[in-house]
């Protein structure tokens, strides 16, 4: 590979964006002869104009040498040592620089597919470059000299705004299918386009993804959904069929009505724009509306074959047989599943008892409350619902805001004695 050296002249890095923790970490490790860059995502958005979201160092130092100068540091993951270095608010991800492999440590290390098991042989800078995903990804900066190294044609992929998967991208999607993933939620955040080949490969490669263990699919899964660009990954997510791997049920609905589209299309949407205007998001609430219409189909199905089960016990058996179904592809972690559930089991009580104003005012003071409002004012602006009945819950919230501000404000002094108690613990262990 050729190793071009570019000066800030020409590059034009524009460097007012790095958070003066990373800048710090990188200080403290090349005082202690370590090489130390900031790499990634934040050399990528800087050259691109937009704000990075975190900041990624490479280092020559070894995990357990970086977690000796930090004291604010733990080591974390198996198949790829990374170390978190906490400094103010922030949390750098420090990596060693990864080598390649050799032929003997790749019959060890991976599979018959091609999927690599471990991925903590250490290398050289080059080394690393090269074992990165994209080259747009691959540019290193050393704030002490403000000069780019860029091995692999990084900073000519920006300039042409391409993202290209450095080597053959067969190989490098079999050694680890999440960079499709990745290709994909880069693609829809930034103005860069993947390049021809790169696609091409992801569309004949994308049941791979069923090798990735279902806990990390569900953090790309995360990823795609929490970021202020669900909507664009969404789609082409489904244009690549990667859906299909990541969401089945869901997959199937957006593509077989055009309701489901409404629905899921609001959503995506109006989560994109509270991430825009800095209002909170919850992962619940997507992956509710995502399963919903196969909780629905599901429900349908159980009535249809036994008309005398109770609704409730229908409703508890969808949902069950739902969820059971998503975690052979990424399982939903336990503690998303409780919000989901009462997510769902709220429409039939919100669409039931609005003529109850003693119950209405019950429902109100649920924690769950105004996610599931949302849901069923969803559910009716997509046409997915024609109970017509958020409106009056609309102005039943405005009638009794003081019901509303004082379940708020019980749920907030619950927490706070909870956290108490949880640091009290802590302090005795
Ligand atoms: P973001 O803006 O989402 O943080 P990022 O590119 O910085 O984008 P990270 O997950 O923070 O994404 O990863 C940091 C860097 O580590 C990437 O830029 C890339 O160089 C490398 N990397 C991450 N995941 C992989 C992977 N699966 N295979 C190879 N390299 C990877
Ligand atoms: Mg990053």
């Amino acid at each position: 590979m050729t190793k071009l050296t570019l000066s800030a002249t020409q590059h034009n890095l524009n460097t007012n964006h790095f958070s003066p923790a990373v800048l710090e970490i990188i200080d403290t490790l090349q005082q202690h002869h370590y090489e130390a860059y900031i790499v990634g995502g934040a050399v990528r958005d800087s050259l691109l104009n937009i704000r990075p979201k975190d900041f990624d160092v490479a280092t020559n130092a070894t995990p357990e040498q970086i977690v000796r100068l930090f004291k604010r540091s733990k080591i974390i993951g198996r198949r790829f040592k990374i170390v978190h270095i906490y400094k103010r608010k922030d949390v750098i991800e420090v990596t060693t620089f990864r080598g390649s492999h050799t032929r003997k440590q790749l019959k060890r290390t991976q599979t018959d597919e091609g999927l690599l098991l471990s991925d903590n042989n250490y290398g050289s800078l080059e080394e690393d470059a090269q074992r990165r995903d994209f080259s747009a990804n691959a540019l290193y900066y050393n704030p002490s000299t403000n000069k780019i190294i860029d091995y692999c044609g990084g900073f000519d992929a920006i300039q042409h705004k391409t993202l290209a998967i450095i080597g053959d991208p067969e190989t490098r999607f079999r050694e680890d299918p999440v960079r499709m993933l990745r290709a994909v939620r880069l693609q829809a955040k930034l103005p860069m386009q993947i390049d021809n080949n790169t696609y091409q490969k992801i569309l004949t490669l994308q049941p791979l993804l069923q090798q990735v263990p279902p806990a990390r699919l569900f953090d790309e899964i995360l990823k795609l959904i929490m970021n202020g660009y669900s909507h664009p990954s969404f789609l082409a997510l489904n244009e690549t069929n990667l859906l299909n791997e990541l969401l089945p049920a869901a997959a199937h609905h957006f593509n077989n009505s055009s309701v489901t589209q409404a629905l899921y299309t609001q959503a995506l949407i109006n989560s994109d724009k509270r991430v825009a205007n800095h209002q909170p998001i919850t992962p619940s609430f997507l992956l509710a509306v995502f399963l919903w219409p196969e909780v629905q189909y599901k429900l349908g199905q159980l009535v249809q074959q036994n008309q005398h089960m109770p609704a409730q016990d229908a409703l508890s058996h969808a949902m069950h047989f739902t969820i059971e179904e998503q975690h052979a592809t990424s399982s939903i972690p336990k503690r998303f599943q409780s919000m989901i559930r009462e997510i769902w089991q709220l429409q039939s009580r919100l669409t039931r008892q609005h003529q109850h104003t003693k119950k209405a005012k019950t429902l109100l003071t649920h924690p769950r409350f105004r996610a599931a409002y949302d849901f069923l004012l969803l559910r009716e602006s997509s046409g997915e619902s024609d109970s017509n009945i958020a409106p009056w819950w609309t102005s039943f919230q405005a009638t009794h805001a003081d019901i509303l501000a004082a379940a708020k404000q019980e749920r907030a002094q619950l927490n706070q004695q909870r956290a108490k108690n949880r640091a009290r613990r802590n302090r005795k262990r």
